[in-house]
């Protein structure tokens, strides 16, 4: 009888749940939404560098409105960012390293709006607050402004 103790046992695991459902076929898009503090100057001045930072090294991502009031679900001056999936590999690094301490919201769009920015959200930075009330379930009409 041989015993196998090295850890590398091929038996399948388990899996008491089923299969996540692959991301790539319901994720059309990213956005990424960059806050600011509006009567900050010291904050504005950071995120308009972002912008213009972002827009040299993304040519291809779409920069939203200017927002110094918040709009749609979010409770904070901000712009956001669109781009296409295939660069997720190269903006979330760029993002991560290149926000200059500002809250970051990064989530898909799947379209489901509630979803997207309640449960699949991911955040650089301070976490902030969503009006997720405003947002529909389903696809739809899109409240959210850009
Ligand atoms: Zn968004």
């Amino acid at each position: 009888m041989s015993t196998n103790d090295d850890g590398n046992d091929a038996r399948p695991a388990d899996t008491p749940s089923p299969a996540p459902r692959d991301p790539a076929a319901q994720i059309v898009g990213y956005h990424a939404h960059v806050y600011f503090d509006a009567d900050s100057a010291e904050s504005r001045s950071a995120a308009a560098l972002v912008r213009d930072r972002i827009a040299a090294a993304f040519p291809d991502a779409r920069l939203g409105r200017w927002h110094d009031r918040p709009v749609g679900p979010h409770t904070r001056a901000m712009y956001q960012i669109a781009f296409a999936s295939e660069r997720l590999d190269r903006m979330l690094p760029w993002l991560m390293l290149n926000r200059l301490g500002l809250p970051v919201l990064l989530h898909p769009e799947t379209g489901d709006e509630y979803a997207d920015h309640a449960d699949h959200a991911a955040w650089l930075g301070e976490k902030l607050p969503l009006k997720l009330e405003v947002l529909k379930r389903a696809s739809g009409s899109t409240p959210e402004t850009d």
